[in-house]
């Protein structure tokens, strides 16, 4: 607008004075200016039409315009006043409202930039009022006063509007910075709240946001895997080394899993010694590949760790639709692959959400505050294979859960062993099972089973060897019976616990030999009065070479003077297979069921040793005499002795 209107007031000074000026005024020389005006004019409409600039350029274009101003104003003011002594006073006065109009319109557009207002105005004034003054009229110079005046004014209103506009941008210019800074604290806590500090690696609330992205996409997306990896003795490592160490081994396996990671695979820190897994590629490769860098040694300083690993995978769209369900199941793959497997790598499948759910569902029922109560013991007979006798009943546990009702002892002894509930039923099955060896004849010993926790707790064995002391029990009555595994974990300690077992009278034996690593290291180191043989064996007796490799157990007990107790006898076959080549004693349904206490004195009373001296006539007697025992227990079928003939 300020150029247009500079344009058409010159171009109409130029027409009135065409005739009376000469043409370098009227044509040559306002072409120039003209031209230049023009080009300035149809930069600014393009610039315009381009929309706002960006600061930076808005601040160049205005310094320019404050540049050009002065220049510019003063070329046509020249020109003005080299025009004005020509023609005749009306052209004279048309000169001099050019000059003030225009002026003062050009000042008007220069509103937003009061500095080249101010320029336009100081270049134009003194040469406006020179051109008043020189004429000696009074009009002239009553116009050229009255437009100085005009002039003041209206450039101190310019100047107060101009004030007031940047008393208005100034705050607002604070609160778009204070907003700025606001915004990127914000963003950098939305970052925080997404990472974990100790790995750098994503934190489990933007694993939780990322499963569901992908399972909210509206075309079902693609087939993708999810990991849950839970490190296997980092408690230990803290435990050992102190937190410090562990927070050291974490993030150093963080940045480890984070490098494995496949370019389709993101790592993430659950929690703990949790980490979780998206895989978009889905295949089992590249995740095994991330249990792998867990089992590799890792040094922390000084110290080298060595932590291994379990892995539960769960697939997208098999396992699960949403973020919860497939993370909940590749939980379940990883509990199995870490109690039941004993570490390594799981995929989800339908059946085994039902074995960890009902394992679950023990881990609970557990819990209970009355579990001791719960537990009962049954006994089954160990009998000398060379006269029959009853030698020893093992004591095994019941459980009637209130929840569950009975669960067998095989379910809910290994599910006892991951948690405490372990001593409870520890203790409650060696309380009763003393209880029982009072009941029973003087001969016959209890042989107590004894997991491998209750082995490392100290705080159990004193209770064990209280009651045990406490029971007026011939301590050379009791047995206890650990297995291979359970002692294979700390053999010194284990040693150890054992000794003290033996120094308070107590015969040890060891329980499913076989099944285990078998060393004969241990038999050596191990203070043992026994061994049982594991029942696979015995089970194996008539196959192949099953009955060699139990004679060589047998003959192994033998050599080092340990006697020998073969398990889960069930037929007559078996008995004589073992007998004969020289098993000591033996236990099995082919002699008896385990029983409760009850039922075992009254179905047997004269199966144990001498208590009632019975004669051979009364045994006959009681052998013909009573049908509904007879069905009850093949104890009492035939004479013991004929058994034992075969
Ligand atoms: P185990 O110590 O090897 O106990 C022998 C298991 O074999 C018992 O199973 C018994 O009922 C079974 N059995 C006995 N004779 C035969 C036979 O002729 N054939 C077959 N097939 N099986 C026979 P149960 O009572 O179900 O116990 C299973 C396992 O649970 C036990 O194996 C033992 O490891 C554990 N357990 C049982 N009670 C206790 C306990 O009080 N404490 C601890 N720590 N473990 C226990
Ligand atoms: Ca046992
Ligand atoms: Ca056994």
């Amino acid at each position: 607008m300020l150029y247009g209107l500079l344009l058409i007031n010159s171009l109409a000074v130029a027409i009135t004075h065409l005739d009376d000026a000469p043409s370098a005024l009227t044509i040559s020389a306002p072409s120039v200016l003209f031209a230049i005006t023009f080009l300035r004019m149809i930069k600014w409409v393009r610039e315009s039409r381009k929309g706002a600039p960006d600061p930076l350029e808005a601040k160049r274009q205005l310094r320019l315009m404050t540049t050009v101003a002065g220049p510019v104003a003063l070329a046509y003011i020249c020109w003005a006043l080299a025009l004005s002594p020509y023609g005749g006073p009306y052209e004279q006065a048309h000169v001099g409202l050019y000059i003030s109009t225009t002026v003062i319109g050009c000042i008007f557009c220069l509103a937003v930039l009061p500095q080249a207002a101010l320029v336009v105005a100081v270049t134009v004034l003194p040469a406006f009022l020179v051109f008043c003054f020189a004429k000696h009229t009074l009009i002239f110079i009553t116009i050229g006063i009255n437009v100085s005046l005009v002039l003041a004014v209206l450039l101190r209103v310019l100047l107060n509007s101009f004030e007031h506009f940047r008393s208005q941008i100034r705050p607002s210019e604070a609160l778009v910075t204070q907003h700025q800074e606001l915004q990127r604290l914000n963003d950098e806590n939305q970052a925080l709240a997404l990472t974990d500090s100790l790995t750098s690696l994503p934190n489990r609330r933007k694993f939780y946001a990322d499963l569901d992205a992908l399972t909210a996409q509206e075309d079902g997306g693609s087939a993708f895997a999810v990991g849950v990896l839970d490190l296997d003795r980092f408690k230990l490592v803290n435990d050992t080394y102190g937190h410090q160490v562990g927070d050291r081994l974490l993030a150093a396996l963080g940045g480890r899993l984070h490098a494995a990671a496949s370019p389709f695979s993101r790592v993430y820190r659950l929690g703990g010694d949790e980490f979780g897994v998206i895989d978009l590629g889905g295949d089992k490769e590249s995740l095994g590949r991330l249990l792998q860098q867990v089992e590799a040694p890792l040094h922390v300083g000084e110290i080298t760790l060595k932590v291994g690993g379990s892995l539960g995978i769960a697939h997208y769209p098999q396992a699960g639709n949403t973020a919860a369900e497939l993370f909940d199941r590749a939980d379940y793959a990883l509990y199995h692959a870490k109690h039941v497997n004993g570490g390594g790598l799981c995929v989800f499948t339908p059946s085994l959400e039902t074995s960890v759910r009902a394992d679950q569902a023990i881990e609970i029922a557990l819990q209970s505050n009355t579990l001791s109560d719960e537990i009962n013991v049954v006994l089954q007979p160990i009998v000398a294979l060379a006269t029959g006798q009853v030698q020893a009943v093992e004591v095994l546990a019941r459980w009637n859960s209130p929840l569950l009702g009975q669960v067998s002892a095989s379910d809910f002894i290994p599910i006892a062993e991951r948690s405490t509930a372990i001593h409870s039923i520890t203790k409650a099955v060696v309380k009763k099972g003393l209880e029982a060896a009072r009941l029973l004849p003087k001969d016959v010993a209890v042989s107590l089973n004894i997991s491998a926790c209750d082995l490392s707790s100290a705080i159990t064995l004193a209770f064990i060897q209280k009651v045990i002391q406490e029971a007026k029990v011939d301590p050379s009555r009791i047995w206890i019976e650990v297995t291979e595994t359970a002692v294979m974990r700390d053999a010194d300690a284990a040693a150890a616990a054992l000794q003290s077992f033996r120094d308070i009278g107590v015969r040890v034996a060891l329980d499913d030999f076989g099944t285990g690593y078998s060393s004969l290291g241990y038999l050596e180191q191990l203070p043992l009065d026994k061994i049982k043989i594991d029942r696979s064996f015995v089970n194996a007796l008539e196959k192949g070479r099953g009955s060699a490799i139990v004679q060589a157990m047998i003959t192994l007990c033998q050599t080092i003077g340990i006697e020998c107790i073969a398990e889960g006898v069930e037929t007559a076959r078996q008995r004589d297979i073992l007998r004969d080549a020289g098993c000591e004693q033996a236990q099995g349904y082919f002699f008896n069921q385990p029983l409760p206490i009850n039922d075992l004195l009254v179905l047997c009373p004269r199966r144990f040793g001498d208590i009632s001296s019975p004669d051979q006539s009364e045994i006959k007697e009681e052998k013909v005499g009573s049908q509904k025992i007879e069905t009850l227990s093949p104890l009492l079928l035939t004479d013991q002795r004929s058994r034992l003939a075969g």
